[in-house]
């Protein structure tokens, strides 16, 4: 196992180019993604600086990365009849807007806690050496956190639509009735640290339970939620979209309802929770429940 940390500086080169030739040479048991990463932590002298950057340019280039499609999807009436709530497609100025107080939320509020990262995870104990973990282990790590967030943001987001929490927390979040793939982090910076404690929260206990836990795999994670979060407030609804395939996957219809009902479907990935504590938003479960309380009403009757 090789460190990633300052201890391999003989190695670092003046260039991350200069850095990254020492590291192939020195380490050829190791795969090209290992060895850029190796290299990283090697030519920057400084753990702390390596994963803030590079956490940054991450959550940068994933959320806008992937937030641009959707942009590019609003701009064509081809998609329109995909559209949820085909009537309300954002504007221009509504994306700007939006993506500029992401991007205000992301340079202030979320650059200190992204700081603040790998102290957090050297204090928890999570490696930053090479080789990578298995896929296998990843996947199923992974798998775990994402029900752990999900439960995780059922109860905080349905505690915001407690009526003071949500006058002075949450309502920034709807201002969209209709949201839009930019829109997914458009929150106070408030609402942006409890749910982002609900991301980190998982693979913490789980590391410090386990001791066994790569901040790759916490990378992997991250994006994949990130994706979540951003797929879910596209505001589309297409025959091949995930939930069709896994019927408890949440999705865009799942929480598209929640913007513009502001009631029910309060989980992020999953329909579970919302299914068990019968807070569905929609029609249908309205037709659900209207149907149930027939039957006992019906049944109340026969007893009697
Ligand atoms: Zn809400
Ligand atoms: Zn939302």
């Amino acid at each position: 196992m090789f460190n990633s940390t300052s201890s391999l500086s003989p190695l670092a080169q003046d260039t991350y180019s200069g850095t990254f030739e020492q590291i192939d040479m020195h380490y050829v048991s190791l795969n090209y993604a290992e060895k850029l990463w190796l290299a990283w932590y090697t030519y920057m002298q400084n753990d702390i600086l390596a994963t803030g950057l590079m956490s940054l340019a991450m959550h940068e280039a994933v959320y806008f990365g992937r937030s641009l499609p959707w942009v590019i999807i609003d701009a064509i009436p081809w998609f329109r009849k995909y559209k949820i709530q085909q009537h309300k497609i954002p504007t221009k100025y509504e994306q700007f807007q939006c993506a500029s107080l992401v991007l205000l939320s992301h340079f202030t509020v979320e650059i200190v806690q992204i700081w603040g990262f790998h102290p957090f995870c050297q204090f928890f104990g999570l490696d930053t050496s090479v080789p990578f973990p298995s896929i296998t282990k990843m996947a199923y790590q992974i798998a775990i956190f994402f029900i752990m967030e999900d439960t995780w943001h059922y109860w905080a987001h349905r505690a915001m639509h407690w009526g003071p929490l949500y006058r002075s927390v949450h309502k920034i979040h709807h201002q969209y009735s209709a949201p839009f793939g930019l829109a997914a982090e458009y929150a106070s910076p408030i609402e942006v640290m409890v749910l982002g404690i609900g991301t980190v929260t998982g693979p913490i206990l789980y590391c410090a339970i386990t001791r066994d836990l790569h901040i790759l795999t916490m990378y992997f994670f991250i994006v994949l939620r990130l994706f979540q979060a951003i797929d879910a407030h596209s505001g589309y609804e297409f025959p091949w979209s995930l939930h069709h395939f896994l019927p408890f996957w949440a999705g865009a219809e799942h929480h598209d309802v929640h913007h513009e009902r502001f009631i029910g479907n309060y989980s992020s990935s999953f329909r579970w929770w919302d299914y068990v504590l019968d807070t569905e938003a929609g029609p249908e479960a309205a037709k659900r429940r209207r149907e149930k309380k027939i039957q006992s009403a019906a049944a109340r009757k026969k007893v009697q």
